[in-house]
Order: structure tokens, then C-alpha cells, then sequence
């Protein structure tokens, strides 16, 4: 789960979710009464502009990409909604929020090269290549990756390249990278990222234990080798795993 704050309100939309797809009486719809694109103009305002996303192509970005495709059927109510999503496997799709302080954090431009570790649903590599030149994204879980490939595909994203590895390694033959986007939790900055950025380009990246609360951290990589580093807020995301580690889900 990846969420700054506000997660006993998660647990209770998580929950009621769960109860919903229990009775068999999924709704798959916009909310009562309006369309994707209302519940998407509401999530842009209320949840990024409100709380200072300022970046208007991040913002024009998040106002295109249809969140509800990225949704597993049964949670599809509630795509808009001010928190992350099961999407299988343990695993979920980030907060409208985070998405965009992360995109906006690493500032892709059009013909810049992104690497982003851990597609999960691709929500974010869909957000990343619109304004980016071509998308790397690396997912552990082959079905995941799979599957986020296929959607990705169908709604059109020509500059999105999906793999299914360990993205601790990054994707050593597209690099260097201007940016690179870690949507798992890690315990410090891995090394191949480091090594795959180029100078003067950024990555963001929740930092932090196990049980702990995480710092989503944005680095930028001086053209010396020396790096900066500024904490944006408090986070909490699901693990980066090797592809070895015991349960391997
Ligand atoms: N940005 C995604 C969030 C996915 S959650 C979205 O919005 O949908 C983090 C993802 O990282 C999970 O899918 C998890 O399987 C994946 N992951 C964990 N360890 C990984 C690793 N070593 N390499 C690549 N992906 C990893």
C-alpha cells in the first residue's frame, strides 16, 4: 500500500470495496450520475491542484490518462477516489496524489528517456509517456507485467517498453536514463539506478525499513557524480523485492 496520510481512510475504502465485490453486486460504472471525465476533472482539482501539484502538463497529463482502465473491474467505482487500489498479488495501484508529485518531481519532457521500477498496473508509465520520449518500465511479476503490457497497448501508448525483471538491475542497454521513477519502497538508492542515471537528470524514490514510515526522497545526479538530495513527504509503499526473496509475492 502506497499512501502518505491518510490510511485509515484507505482501510475503510479498501474494506467496503472488498464487501462490495463479496455480494456479487460490482459495479463497474462511473460514480452515480457523471462521467469518467467529471470524476477525472474532480480528482485533477480537489486532489492535485488543491493540495499544490502545480506542473500544468503533469496536471493536463492526469486529466487524459483514464485511471479506471488501470482499475481491476470490480474496484472501477472508485478509480477516482483519493487513494491506491488492489490490482492483485499483494500488490496495488498508486494514489492520484503520489503519481503526480513523483511525475512532477522528475519533470519528463518530451524526448527524454524514462525508467520507471515497478509497473504494476502502468498507471504511472502511462502518465510518464505522455510527456516523456519513450518509457522503460521494469515489473517483477510476469503476469503483472503481462498484463499492464497488453493495457498499455490497447490504449494506445506507442513509447512504453514493459519488461519483466528485477528492476533493482534498472535496464542497462536502454540506459542512461534522465529519469528514473521507483514505485517500491527501498532501503537506500539502489546502485545499477544510480549508475543508469544520467548526470544532471533525477530520481525519486521512497526511501525507508521495513515497518517503517518512508520519505519519498528526489535525487538529482550532478554532472560531477555528486548528488542532491530533498525529501518531498512521507509515504507508504509496497516493497522492491529480488527476485529470489522467500514467499515471492
Ligand atoms: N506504479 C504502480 C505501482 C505499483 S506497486 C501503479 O501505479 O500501478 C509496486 C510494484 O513494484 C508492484 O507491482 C511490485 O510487484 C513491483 N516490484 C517489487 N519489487 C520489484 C522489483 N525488484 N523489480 C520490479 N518491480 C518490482
Amino acid at each position: 500500500m502506497n499512501h502518505p496520510l491518510r490510511l485509515g481512510r484507505d482501510l475503510a475504502l479498501l474494506a467496503c470495496a472488498a464487501a462490495l465485490a463479496a455480494c456479487g453486486c460490482s459495479p463497474a460504472g462511473p460514480p452515480s450520475g457523471g462521467s469518467w471525465e467529471a470524476a477525472r476533472r474532480r480528482m485533477v482539482e480537489r486532489q492535485l491542484e488543491a493540495r499544490g501539484v502545480r506542473d500544468g502538463r503533469v496536471l493536463a497529463a492526469m486529466g487524459r490518462v483514464p485511471r479506471q482502465e488501470f482499475v481491476p473491474e470490480r474496484y472501477r467505482e472508485w478509480a477516482y477516489e483519493d487513494g491506491p487500489l488492489p490490482i492483485g498479488r499483494g500488490q496495488t495501484i498508486s494514489q492520484p496524489y503520489l503519481v503526480a508529485v513523483m511525475t512532477e518531481a522528475v519533470g519528463p519532457r518530451r524526448g527524454q528517456r524514462v525508467l520507471e521500477v515497478g509497473t504494476g498496473s502502468g498507471y504511472q508509465t502511462a502518465v510518464l509517456a505522455e510527456l516523456a520520449g519513450e518509457v522503460y518500465t521494469v515489473e517483477l511479476l510476469p503476469e503483472l507485467a503481462a498484463a499492464a503490457a497488453a493495457r498499455l497497448a490497447r490504449l494506445g501508448y506507442r513509447n512504453v517498453h514493459v519488461q519483466a525483471g528485477d528492476g533493482y538491475l534498472g535496464w542497462p542497454e536502454e540506459g542512461p536514463f534522465d529519469a528514473v521513477v521507483v514505485t517500491c519502497r527501498v532501503g537506500e538508492v539502489p546502485g545499477p539506478l544510480l549508475e543508469q542515471l544520467r548526470p544532471g537528470g533525477r530520481m525519486v524514490l521512497p526511501v525507508g525499513e521495513a515497518g517503517e514510515m518512508q520519505m519519498l526522497r528526489v535525487l538529482t545526479k550532478g554532472s560531477d557524480g555528486g548528488r542532491e538530495v530533498r525529501d518531498l513527504l512521507p509515504v507508504r509503499f509496497v516493497p522492491l523485492r529480488r527476485a529470489g526473496d522467500a514467499g515471492g509475492k
